[in-house]
């Protein structure tokens, strides 16, 4: 049977292999998915080992996915742009990578039918996952996209990298009155039960978005919907949007995602 794992330290938490699991069997694929913990200092050496055991391919998880782009042989453009790599490919001794989480917050976003094209975007943070999002949201046709950064330092330097008159670095304290059409929060700011300090009135009428998902509304979700946000999306789509995508790359068929989301949202 074909092998596929997902790699990460912590790793009790990750819902992939339910995801791959249920997509394969959905798509009549032969294949095993199993999620992995290495140790920090061993992460090379185990995607190498298990790549020369036959293995197709995986997927990287914190924190290892800028790691696993070293140990690239050939990269996607927005794998090189988002300088992180979450889905490997091995073909005849060599690694490919490429960076699916993008994409999978941009179906999301259709998914809910958030619109896109011409929508003036605040994008929270200037950590992997935000850099991993930029190019795939330009491709939509957005009017512009703000990237805000408690360091705001490393949102100028990852607007750099772009070099596209859409976006705009910024601190949270110079974001003023301007108004957004979608909000999505890149930070790991819910992780610790905190928020970005925006203000309430960019909030009003405003879809927003949060990369976290949980049981509950994540912090900035739940202070959003109190604020008037016009929709609140966690990021639970997202990451089956993504695996959807890492599997159309490995198996080169599309699985059905809607019915998987269901059934993680049920076992939540
Ligand atoms: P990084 O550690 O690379 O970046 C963290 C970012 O959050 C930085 O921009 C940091 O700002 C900011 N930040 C952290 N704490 C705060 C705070 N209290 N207030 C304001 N800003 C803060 O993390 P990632 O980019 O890899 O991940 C970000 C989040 O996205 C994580 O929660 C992760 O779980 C989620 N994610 C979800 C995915 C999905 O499929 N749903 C996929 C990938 C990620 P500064 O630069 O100033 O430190």
């Amino acid at each position: 049977m074909d092998q596929y794992r997902v790699f990460g330290n912590p790793i009790k938490q990750s819902r992939s292999p339910i995801i791959h699991q249920s997509f394969a069997q959905q798509t009549q694929q032969q294949l095993n998915y199993q999620s992995v913990y290495v140790a920090l200092e061993l992460f090379e050496q185990t995607i190498i080992t298990f790549m020369h055991s036959g293995a197709k391919g995986a997927n990287i998880t914190a924190p290892f996915k800028e790691q696993a782009m070293a140990l690239c042989d050939k990269l996607t453009e927005r794998a090189q742009l988002a300088g992180a790599v979450n889905t490997l490919t091995f073909t005849g001794g060599k690694i490919f990578g490429d960076n699916t989480d993008g994409e999978g917050l941009v179906q999301d976003l259709l998914n809910h039918k958030i619109l896109l094209k011409n929508s003036r975007i605040l994008l929270l943070g200037a950590g992997g996952a935000a850099k991993g999002v930029i190019l795939p949201l330009l491709a939509q046709g957005p009017q512009k996209i703000v990237i805000a950064n408690r360091t705001v330092s490393k949102a100028e330097e990852l607007i750099k990298k772009f070099n596209n008159n859409k976006l705009t670095a910024t601190g949270f304290d110079a974001l003023g009155a301007e108004k957004f059409d979608l909000i999505i929060n890149a930070t790991s700011a819910s992780l610790t039960g905190k928020i970005p300090p925006l203000s309430k009135e960019l909030i009003a009428n405003t879809d927003c978005y949060d990369m976290v998902y949980g049981k509950e509304l994540s912090p900035f979700l739940a202070w959003a919907k109190a604020n008037g946000a016009s929709n609140v999306i966690d990021g639970l789509g997202m990451l089956v949007e993504q695996a959807a995508e890492s599997f159309r790359t490995w198996r080169n068929v599309s699985p059905e995602t809607a019915s998987v989301l269901n059934r993680l949202r049920k076992e939540d």
